[in-house]
């Protein structure tokens, strides 16, 4: 099997009690039911703190946060009792996986880091070491995808990311020219026949038909969604503005390698580009230090799945979200 993953996938290291946020504050953590059944027969204190800790919800086994909204396990020095007691086998799997990402094809897999880790976050905004590494693994499954659109998205992606490089000095020229390209796309994925497409001609477009930009309305939207800290409320309801940069081109990057394929799943991949578009324009909105707030926004958003799940639903039904307001926005400095 054909395993594929950015170069920096490989430098990242936890940095535990020096992390500025950690995984360990405000998630109540899903255990899965191995560990959760190992827990459960563990001895000793430890053993009680997690059978105390341990509790049902929507049927899901979690770690109930504590009254300061962090992990129960989690110990002053910012590590884990778990796993200094025990080692790192005994963490349960979202722990042990946390934040490495893995989107597994059949006979292919990609792996990633998530943004939400401050110290990915850190490789990921950095846009060094972004190429792709490929490598071999023995276990060869079959593929769970339709071959045709699996290729359509894989060369698209390929093409996509070639945007942002040629753009890399106006993100926000390479990302309307992406809402176009989205569009292309879509359209052979609806089975219509390919059209040649040009970076210049879609911004001669985007720049006649662009709407005034309309922050308030695209901040508003993320107002109404699930809002896990009182940090990410204050930054929504006072945005600092920023300027495009180098950090919001290596952010789409990362978004178009984490959302692209997954339009295979329901051959729906203008939703998911325009998902990507309100990101980068989001963080770019609220400003402050961007490993911070890209980092906030992707523990707010991409680890609710209900809050992407709204965003991506709001890709048609949200004037906020309408091409010509994202392109208003996208063409401002
Ligand atoms: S958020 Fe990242 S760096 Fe921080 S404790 Fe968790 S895995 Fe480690």
């Amino acid at each position: 099997m054909e395993i594929r993953y950015p170069a920096y996938y490989d430098t990242f290291r936890c940095i535990a009690g020096a992390c500025p946020d950690s995984c360990c504050k405000e998630w109540a953590v899903a255990v899965d039911a191995d560990a959760a059944a190992f827990y459960r027969t563990l001895p000793g204190s430890l053993g009680d703190a997690l059978r105390e800790a341990m509790c049902e919800e929507d049927g899901d086994t979690i770690l109930a946060l504590t009254a300061d909204r962090r992990c129960p396990m989690w110990r002053e020095d910012g590590l884990c009792r778990i796993q200094a007691q025990l080692g790192e086998d005994a963490l349960c799997h979202t722990c042990r996986q946390f934040p490495r990402l893995r989107h597994d094809y059949g006979d292919f897999m990609e792996l990633g880091l998530e943004l939400s880790c401050p110290e990915a976050a850190k490789l990921i905004l950095s846009g060094e070491n972004a190429q792709t590494v490929v490598r071999q693994e023995s276990g060869v499954e079959s593929a769970e995808y339709d071959p045709d659109a699996m290729a359509l998205l894989l060369e698209s992606r390929k093409q996509a990311l070639d945007l942002l490089d040629t753009y890399r000095s106006a993100p926000g020229q390479a990302l309307a020219a992406l809402l176009f390209w989205g569009y292309t796309v879509q359209a052979q994925l609806d089975g219509e026949e390919s059209a040649d497409f040009s970076a210049e001609d879609a911004l001669r477009t985007a720049k006649k038909i662009a709407a005034p930009g309309d922050a308030a309305s695209l901040l508003a939207l993320y107002q109404e969604l699930e809002i896990l800290t009182p940090a990410w409320k204050q930054q929504l309801e006072a945005p600092q503005g920023s300027s495009w940069s180098a950090a919001h081109i290596a952010m789409a990057r990362y978004l178009i390698e984490r959302y692209w394929l997954q339009a295979i799943s329901d051959w729906d991949l203008i939703c998911r580009v325009k998902f990507i578009l309100a990101s980068c324009l989001t963080v770019k909105l609220l400003g402050g230090d961007i490993l911070v707030t890209a980092q906030r926004y992707s523990k707010e958003i991409e680890n609710d799945a209900d809050n992407v799940d709204a965003l991506l639903d709001a890709a048609y039904t949200s004037p906020a979200l309408a091409d010509i307001r994202l392109l208003g926005l996208l063409l401002e400095d």
